[in-house]
């Protein structure tokens, strides 16, 4: 068979679509690039958004039109929760986009795609097929680690995934899940509960990983820093093993829940030789009446120490920051206080994501005042503005300092880009010498 993947949302689909790929090619399969004609068509889907859940229909409406007679998979976060609805309520199945589905396979099941490829000889009659169990009860955990040829922060990535020969950077899926319930989200529902690997069994994939040439490896996950649910073990541990390998490489942490960024995590990475000093955190309000209502894991004033603490161990580590905007009961005057506390924060940059109401939701629950749009719009765009500065400011500050650059293997038009290790990306005339290795530079903005 011919397969095609499209992935969207974050690094773990990516991991898992990677993953996935692999295992196909490596049952006989073949990878049809954009614009190829296909046997199979898999979509691996996001729900964080209404606008996820709109591209994923979009994506499958397209994927269908470029191939009229392939067997269609939709996997991930979005199958996972729709599959429910598909079982029970008749009506979305006729709506567009999802008609032409003929698998619909939740986030556990994803894993068995390989082995329903391989059964796959003919389009479905009666379709869609929804294979998806109970997501909450789920105990296991499936790894995956993805070799990447896309080097931004973008929150859609889509791709034709398979094993690159590209091998510069790859996402190791450390845990999966959520136990937080925030009030907006829907991650839970769609991922299940929190669970993670042994320590042990990740240090050898990341190991071998690099021995095969990796050179940066990106921890992801849902909640990343509630490692440790599954096996006694915690997060620390996890940066302090993954530290310890052997090579020349380096480490950059994915989004860690502020209430769990603790200082001595903060400590491995100022005195680690591998660990990049670089940071998402989410702050989603910056108003503690918001955050209540959210029920986030922290105020606002812990938030402020974890960035002020961060900045005493690394002046110039990279913070990234995710603001949300406009849920329910973010009055005009919690707003305001949230606008004047993330522009006191010395942060990096504002990953901006907009509130739109999601199905499942605590939030639905709750009888506060809602945001109109587009004044959810207009604090959106006053928050994009304000990261747009820190940005510039956050280069400016690092002007003529002497940074260490991972070259990419990509050629675009006889260039070749690269991060530094507090993620400002640099650009240079193509090298295939310098192509995944480190080198200083001297940072000019
Ligand atoms: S921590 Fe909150 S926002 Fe993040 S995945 Fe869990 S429930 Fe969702």
């Amino acid at each position: 068979m011919t397969v095609r993947f499209v992935t969207l949302g974050c690094k773990l689909n990516f991991a898992e679509s990677s993953a996935l790929g692999r295992s196909l090619l490596a049952g006989g399969h073949t990878r049809a690039e954009d614009g190829e004609p296909a046997d199979v068509c898999i979509l691996n889907t996001c729900t964080v958004t209404d606008t996820a859940d709109h591209k994923c229909r979009q994506a499958l409406c397209r994927l269908r039109r470029e191939n009229p007679d392939a067997v269609i998979v939709v996997t991930g976060c979005y199958a996972q929760l729709a599959a429910d609805n598909l079982s029970k309520v008749p009506a979305p199945v006729t709506t567009k986009g999802w008609k032409d589905a003929d698998y619909i396979v939740g986030n556990d099941e994803k894993f068995n795609i390989p082995e329903l490829v391989a059964k796959i000889s003919e389009r479905v009659t009666e379709r869609p097929v929804v294979l998806s169990t109970p997501i909450r009860e789920v105990e296991s955990f499936h790894g995956a680690l993805s070799f990447s040829h896309v080097d931004s922060e973008d929150e859609e990535q889509h791709t034709t995934i398979a094993d690159r020969s590209q091998r510069t950077r790859c996402f190791l899926k450390v845990q999966d899940g959520c136990n937080y319930f925030c009030t907006y989200c829907t991650i839970p529902y769609a991922r299940g509960k929190s669970r993670n690997p042994h320590i042990a069994e990740l240090v050898v994939e990341a190991q071998k990983a690099v021995t095969d040439g990796a050179k940066e490896i990106v921890l992801t996950g849902v909640n990343i820093a509630d490692f440790g649910r599954s096996t006694g073990e915690t997060f620390l541990e996890l940066l302090q093993a993954l530290d310890n390998m052997e090579g020349e490489y380096r480490l950059r942490i994915g989004s860690c829940e502020p209430n769990l960024l603790t200082t001595e995590i903060i400590d491995q990475v100022a005195d680690s030789r591998h660990i990049a000093p670089h940071f998402h955190i989410p702050l989603q309000s910056g108003s503690n009446e918001v955050l209540q209502i959210m029920k986030r894991h922290y105020t606002r004033e812990l938030f402020a120490e974890r960035v002020a603490y961060i900045r005493k161990r690394l002046p110039y580590a990279f913070i990234g920051v995710d603001c949300m905007v406009g849920v329910r009961g973010e009055t005009e005057a919690y707003f305001n206080d949230y606008l004047s506390f993330v522009e006191q924060l010395d942060v990096s940059q504002l990953h901006v994501f907009t509130y739109s109401e999601r199905a499942r939701t605590r939030m639905l629950e709750m009888d506060l005042p809602i945001v109109p749009t587009d004044e959810r719009k207009r604090r959106s765009d006053i928050l994009r503005r304000l990261s747009e500065q820190k940005t510039k400011a956050f280069y400016a500050a690092n002007n003529n300092r002497e940074l260490t650059v991972l070259w990419e293997s990509r050629n675009a038009k006889g260039q070749m880009s690269g991060f530094s290790e507090n993620y400002i990306r640099v650009v240079a005339a193509y090298d295939p010498e310098k192509v995944n290795t480190f080198q200083k530079i001297t940072y000019h903005l």
